[in-house]
């Protein structure tokens, strides 16, 4: 049973990618690691063609392929300010999704200020113009339907675009990586991640395990929301959303449902022991390929902007 477990883990441990402690990197920083890792790659790496896009395949709107091996038509992006949200990390063009998550996030963020007692939201990375894998951090985010939310809440006043590339979020784990730090998790952290769980549309949250353990502490009585809340390395200074494939993105892959429960026991157990905390390093992976995503990307990421994408429908 463990066994059967820890492979999950490990499946997903591929799928989702251990490290997005680079979701706080400046401009500068990413930059520099960017450089570093096409230096690294074979020219035909998913991730050097999608990265490179900076527009995104007119059409109509699909998420194709699943969350960690896929790609992205017909996106748009997050605008960089809106009444109750501001957009972080510009300079890496990573505010497209799929409409039904730019159109998500935009009615969370008017919702959570009485929800939530949250001012809005700051917005890190979604997806790229036309999905796929990115050139730093995250193993998914390719299909538009994933966004990271800064544990931040949003200042009563716009931020400048070299504060928004340059500041960093707050983290909100203590040093041990046992609890939440008690000088900076707040009520409203926990109101927060109970409003967008609750949230019809969103499939998984994932958290730092510090922060599951803080809302198991504090979850109330009526917690079958908390399934959806997911412990995952990093996600200390940001948390992820993840929506359920929309309908009419017929190449869309989603995931098997969390099991039922509130997720506090055994299975959050695991990640406070050494196994967990002190994880041995896996070997690097290969990079995907553009014939490992699903045929359709291959025509998205070579269609020019602007012009209309026929997609094939998968066989019946
Ligand atoms: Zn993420």
């Amino acid at each position: 049973m463990r066994s059967l477990y820890l492979c999950g883990v490990l499946t997903l441990l591929a799928c989702l990618g251990r490290r997005e402690a680079s979701a706080q990197d400046t401009a500068a920083e990413e930059a520099r690691r960017r450089a570093m890792v096409i230096a690294q790659l074979p020219p035909d790496a998913a991730k050097i063609l999608f990265g490179r896009e900076s527009t995104p395949a007119a059409g109509p709107p699909q998420a194709i392929g699943s969350y960690e091996r896929g790609c992205l038509s017909g996106a748009i992006a997050l605008p960089a300010d809106g009444p109750n949200w501001q957009v972080m990390r510009p300079s890496r063009n990573r505010a497209w999704g799929h409409p039904a998550l730019i159109a998500f996030l935009e009615r969370l963020a008017q919702d959570l200020p009485g929800e939530a007692g949250w001012p809005g939201l700051l917005v890190g990375d979604i997806a790229q113009p036309r999905g796929g894998p990115m050139l730093t951090g995250h193993g998914s985010h390719q299909i538009g339907l994933d966004a990271d939310i800064w544990l931040t809440p949003m200042p009563n006043r716009r931020l400048s675009p070299a504060e928004r590339d340059g500041i960093s979020a707050t983290d909100v784990v203590a040093r041990n990586g046992m609890d939440v730090d008690p000088t900076v998790w707040t009520p409203q952290h926990r109101l927060l991640l109970e409003a967008v769980a609750r949230e019809p549309l969103v499939e998984r949250v994932f958290v730092n395990a510090a922060i599951k353990r803080a809302l198991c502490r504090d979850g109330g009585l009526e917690r079958a929301w908390m399934a959806k809340i997911r412990p995952w390395w990093g996600h200390n200074y940001h948390f992820h959303i993840r929506l359920f494939c929309p309908s009419g993105s017929r190449q869309c892959r989603g995931q098997t449902r969390p099991p039922p429960g509130d997720g506090c026991g055994k299975e959050l157990d695991w990640w406070f022991t050494e196994e967990a905390l002190h994880p041995r390093p896996s070997p690097p992976r290969k990079p995907l390929r553009l014939g490992n995503l699903p045929p359709a990307c291959a025509a998205l990421v070579a269609a020019p902007a602007g012009q209309a994408l026929q997609l094939r429908s998968p066989s019946q």
